[in-house]
Formats: structure tokens, sequence, C-alpha cells
């Protein structure tokens, strides 16, 4: 376990501001009568999913998708596994699916077309932070929170081997395994 108290990259008020900013594109973006059905990516996506969706003004429907890609470290391994599909039905339904952090991108263009195999309407992404510098694979980001270099962060969901979550702010820290 990392006893390191992470540092402040963006904090709570900054992160509470842009969520509601958000909240208020995708409102817009989508008309009421669309059948949004908000695709949280466990475990990462939960406390942005739950703050996003509480914020907007349009009926959604939640639903969770579970994927590994990194193993409890902190080294992409390119190659991502289905741990959890979507329960309900999406076939014919609007899309969002609700990341925490974009990498290298691989995760979120594996989703995508995991989500577009259900024949939705459309599938559109949101994503908490995207470290652009490490894109792999060209991958199309919605709803972007903010952009930061490649530094591992933890908070408002995201963790360093299952510590950190609960942060109200995202931080940094440094792995020790690389
Ligand atoms: P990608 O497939 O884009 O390389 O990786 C996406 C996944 O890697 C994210 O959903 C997240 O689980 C994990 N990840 C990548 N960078 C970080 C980071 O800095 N912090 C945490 N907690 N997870 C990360």
């Amino acid at each position: 376990m990392n006893n390191n108290t992470p540092e402040v990259l963006i904090s709570e008020e900054a992160i509470q501001t842009r969520v509601l900013e958000l909240a208020e594109q995708i409102s817009a973006d989508y008309d009421s009568a669309d059948d949004l059905v908000m695709v949280g990516v466990l475990k990462g996506s939960f406390i942005f999913l739950a703050d996003l969706a509480r914020r907007l003004s349009i009926p959604r429907t939640i639903e969770f998708i579970a994927v590994s890609s990194y193993e409890n470290g902190s080294v992409s391994s390119g190659a991502v596994r289905l741990l959890m599909d979507v329960r309900g039905n999406i076939e014919g339904k609007h899309v969002l699916i609700v990341e925490d952090i974009v990498d290298t991108g691989h995760t979120l263009k594996y989703l995508i077309g995991m989500m577009k195999s259900h024949r939705p309407a459309s599938v559109r992404t949101a994503a908490l932070v995207r470290k652009a510098e490490s894109a792999e694979v060209d991958v199309d980001v919605d709803y972007l929170g903010f952009d930061i270099g490649d530094e591992w962060v933890v908070g408002y969901g995201l963790d360093y081997a299952e510590q950190n979550r609960t942060l109200p702010y995202i931080g940094v820290i440094k792995p020790t395994d690389t």
C-alpha cells in the first residue's frame, strides 16, 4: 500500500464546476424524448457517473459495464477483457459511455465496439480526464472533463491498487511498480 498523500492536481471545486458544465452540455445535446442510457465503466467511473447523472435535466437510465486491462498495476497491457456486460436491453437507445480516464485509448475503443454490437441508436463518450500525450489509438471523447499529462492520478473514483478512490479531488501519486 502507498501511504503518500496525493498531491492535488484538479481541485474538488474545479471538478464540480466542470461536471456541471458537461451535464448542461449533454442535457442540451440530447432531446428529452431520446432514450438516454448512461453506461458507467466500473469501477473508476462510479463517482463521476453519480455526479454527472444527478446534474442532467433530461430523462436517463443507468447501466454498468466492467472491464479489466491493467490487472492491479499501472502499466497498460493494451488487452481489454470484458468482466461484466450491461444487464438491460440497450438496442435502439442512445448510449453514453461514462469513463473515468482515457490513457492509451484501447479501453474506450473496445467499449465503443462492444456497445455498438448491442445495436443502439447512437454511441457517445464522456470521460473525466484524458492523457492526451499517451494516445495510441484514435478515439473520440465527446464530453471531456480535463486533459492531463502522463502521470498516475487517483481520487474521484480513480485508484491505485484500490486505494484513494474516495478522495474528493484528483491527485497525483508515484506508482511503486514503474
Ligand atoms: P487505456 O485503455 O486508455 O490505456 O486505459 C484506460 C483505463 O486505464 C482507465 O479506465 C483506468 O482504469 C486505467 N488508467 C489509466 N491511467 C490511469 C491513471 O492515471 N489512474 C488510474 N487510477 N487509472 C488509470
